[in-house]
């Protein structure tokens, strides 16, 4: 494929939800396959719901996932400026040109007019579309003369500017806009059926419809890959390509992001009612100081997450689930893209963490953990967390799991869980630890094999059982009964510490 250009192009309205990130991430994985360029347009043309953060927002998970824009506001401007309030200039003269090849025109109705329409068509049933059945009947420069268009405009008039979708005088009634999605396959629209969109806003900024088409042409955007919920807008957005004279990228709609359960997609209110986040960053809402969690503040890998949403919607046709951003890109094609809606699975996404986890040096990891346990006051060397880490981390899905697994190799237990205490020791088992204190007292060398042979063979030669020294032993180091391999712990906090331990549970026990 030549010269392919794809575009992320959000509006900065709030955080980027997770959807949003795979939108991205396909752009991303699409570019890279075709050794093309990805694109980051910020759509900034609705002043009303604009976000002030929301645009530092975007790039900074952009950099947290590792996906780089080729070009973006402030870097490789080629068909720059990349945001469209300050591209603004450049739309009016596509309104205008529409205008006077008769595919568009100008509109004065009022809010209050198009809302009386609205409601006297809901007393009688009906729906009011702005169409080409009734723009003659409305406020427009199809139904006033040239004269009163000019005057109402010199006068000051608010007006908007709108496409004639269907034109009676040259599309026959049963008119169709077709277009190939390479994901949805052909798609059809009746143009009778479609509303007349504003283009052009009196405030005198585009639309989403127009300055999106101008941008993609101009930016000479190759495919647009975008989320289901813009197929509506298809019709349009290749109507206004065909008006313009220019030739419609390729289109790609990918299938919505679905609830975990029952129906419907997922919003972004749904995380935090149904416990995970639907963010990639934790956000702040400046208004309501609301705060929203986030995966990287959940703790998750910024490749496990990539990796889980690769999988969402997309599939490699093979049962491989765990690949590096390069495989991505590499296997990624729109073919095996679904049209079906994919199930977000909060489980599924830990599953992606735990494994990213096991795969992660122990060296990366003990960088991770020290700064939590400097958190707790615990001074350590890089290569005894390094160690802690090796024998804890299968258990482990994040970081944040280390502690509750690890706190005793850097801490002796202040209490002794309580059930397992009345449970493993007994009248006698004091006098049997004070025993077992004598026995690691004469161990030379303190390593976990050798620590291991000695006690073992003094356990058998008492001729009683393993677990009445064990699990009291495991108590007295842990203050439970978990944890890994009971002489590797032994080993790392040493004789003097294990000793010490065991000395302060005879006392307490
Ligand atoms: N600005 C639109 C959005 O926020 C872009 C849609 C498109 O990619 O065409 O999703």
């Amino acid at each position: 494929m030549n010269n392919v250009r794809v575009r992320f192009a959000p509006s900065p309205t709030g955080p980027l939800h997770i959807g949003g990130v795979r939108t991205a991430l396909y752009n991303y994985l699409f570019a890279k396959k075709h050794g093309g360029t990805f694109v980051l347009r910020i759509e900034d043309t609705d002043q009303t719901r604009y976000v002030a953060n929301a645009e530092q927002y975007i790039v900074e998970a952009m950099e947290w996932c590792g996906i780089p824009f080729d070009e973006a506001p402030g870097k490789n401007e080629k068909f720059g400026p990349y945001r469209q309030s300050e591209r603004k200039h450049l739309y009016k003269q596509y309104a205008d040109a529409l205008i006077a090849s008769g595919d568009a025109y100008i509109a004065f109705d009022t809010a209050d007019q198009l809302d009386f329409h609205r409601k006297d068509h809901e007393e009688k049933g009906k729906t009011f579309i702005y169409n080409w059945h009734n723009r003659a009947k409305l406020t427009n420069s199809i139904s006033l003369s040239a004269e009163e268009v000019e005057k109402r405009i010199a006068n000051g008039d608010a007006y908007v500017v709108r496409f004639k979708m269907y034109q009676p005088e040259i599309h026959s009634e049963d008119a169709t806009i077709d277009a190939e999605d390479s994901i949805r396959k052909n798609v059809s629209f009746k143009r009778a059926l479609l509303d007349d969109k504003v283009l052009f806003k009196s405030d005198g900024m585009p639309t989403y419809h127009l300055a999106n088409i101008v941008d993609d042409h101009l930016m000479e955007i190759s495919h647009v890959i975008r989320g289901e919920e813009w197929l509506p807008s298809l019709p349009l957005h290749i109507a206004l390509y065909e008006a313009l004279g220019w030739n419609a990228p390729q289109f790609a709609h990918l299938p919505l992001l679905l609830k975990p359960v029952g129906k419907g997609k997922l919003s972004k209110r749904d995380g935090d009612k149904l416990g995970f986040p639907v963010f990639p960053l934790a956000y702040t809402n400046e208004n309501t100081g609301e705060v929203s969690r986030g995966y990287r503040e959940d703790g998750y890998f910024n490749d496990a997450f990539v990796n889980m949403l690769a999988l969402l919607g997309w599939n490699p046709g093979t049962e491989q689930e765990l690949f590096s951003l390069e495989e991505l890109a590499n296997s990624f094609s729109l073919d095996r893209v679904s049209k079906a809606g994919a199930k977000f699975n909060p489980d599924k996404t830990k599953w992606f963490n735990q494994q990213y986890l096991q795969q992660k040096e122990n060296s990366i990891l003990a960088t991770l953990y020290a700064p939590i346990l400097k958190g707790k006051g615990i001074e350590s060397t890089p290569d005894y967390i390094e160690t802690v880490v090796g024998l804890i981390k299968e258990r482990a899905t994040f970081v944040t799991d280390f502690w509750n697994l690890s706190d005793f190799f850097f801490t002796a237990p202040m209490e002794y869980d309580a059930k397992a205490s009345k449970k493993q020791w007994k009248a006698d088992t004091g006098s049997l630890m004070t025993e077992v204190i004598e026995v690691l007292n004469a161990i030379g060398d303190f390593s976990s094999e050798n620590v291991e042979t000695i006690l073992k063979e003094w356990i058998t030669s008492k001729e009683i059982g393993f677990g009445k020294v064990m699990q009291p032993l495991r108590l007295s180091l842990v203050g439970a009964l978990k944890g890994p391999h009971l002489f590797d712990i032994a080993a790392m906090i040493g004789k003097e510490a294990s000793i010490q331990r065991i000395e302060n549970a005879v006392d307490k026990l």
